[in-house]
């Protein structure tokens, strides 16, 4: 099964996604987390990412398109995948496209969170996760059962993203309204667009896709 998350920053999709891969058994594919590395590993492409990342902006099309797609050639793809985080123009959903057609496979649904901006802005500036597994967390939502130690895995040190400050928001909520969401149309002329409220309770959010998933054409979730 290929699915898509999409939706703004702090809409859920990594939360999400997380969960379909634990239930599922087919991988996430976070575009943001596979810049973020390169970026710590100082590679060509994480210096070229850096500063675009931290200004709110996207990287570009073509450093995006072939990471993404050298990432969906490896075998652990081969059962399924989650993006999350890809495509976020219009240029890299064309290019998805191509690159499932050549691989023989396709698409079974894009899954769009809906959420308010001003509840986007709540859960960028309190998003922070387990630096050892990467277990996601927020100050007044998602809180550790022990506060300190990640549920996950035990961990007791956290990160916060440079990009999530209520400064680099904006910029990042205008990036996705004038250059992601026009994919939307593209999907939903496909047949393939479903709209999920990404403002109720996670469990709540998961539960809803979990029933669009069921009732998609046959032997799809597995
Ligand atoms: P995205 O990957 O779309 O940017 P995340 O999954 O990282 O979003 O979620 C952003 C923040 O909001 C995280 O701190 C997460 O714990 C929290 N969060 C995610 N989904 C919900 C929800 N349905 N209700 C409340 N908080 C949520
Ligand atoms: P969020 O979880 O808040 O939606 P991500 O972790 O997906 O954010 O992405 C963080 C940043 O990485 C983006 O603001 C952008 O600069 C860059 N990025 C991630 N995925 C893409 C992509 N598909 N195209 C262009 N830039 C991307
Ligand atoms: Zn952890």
């Amino acid at each position: 099964m290929n699915l898509i998350l999409l939706g703004p920053p702090g809409a859920g999709k990594g939360t999400q996604a997380k969960r379909l891969q634990d239930r599922f058994g087919i991988v996430q594919i976070s575009t943001g987390d596979m810049l973020r590395a390169e970026v710590a590993a100082g590679s060509e492409v994480g210096l070229q990412a850096k500063a675009v990342m931290e200004s709110g902006a996207l990287v570009s099309d073509d450093i995006l398109i072939r990471m993404l797609g050298n990432r969906i050639a490896r075998p652990d793809c081969a059962r399924g995948f989650i993006l999350d985080g890809f495509p976020r123009t219009v240029p890299q959903a064309t290019a998805l496209d191509r690159l499932l057609t050549e691989r023989g496979t396709k698409l079974d649904a894009v899954i769009e969170l809906v959420v308010d901006a001003p509840v986007l802005v709540e859960r960028i500036a309190g998003r922070f996760t387990c630096a050892q597994c990467g277990a996601g967390y927020h100050d007044a939502f998602r809180r550790p059962a022990v506060e300190g130690v990640c549920d996950k895995c035990g961990g007791r040190e956290f990160v916060r993203r440079a990009d999530d400050s209520r400064e680099t928001v904006q910029a990042r909520l205008d990036a996705y309204q004038r250059q992601t969401a026009p994919i939307l149309p593209f999907y939903a002329a496909k047949g393939l667009l479903h709209r999920v409220d990404g403002m109720a309770e996670i469990d709540a959010v998961t539960a809803e896709i979990l029933a669009l998933l069921a009732r998609l054409p046959a032997a799809t979730a597995a």
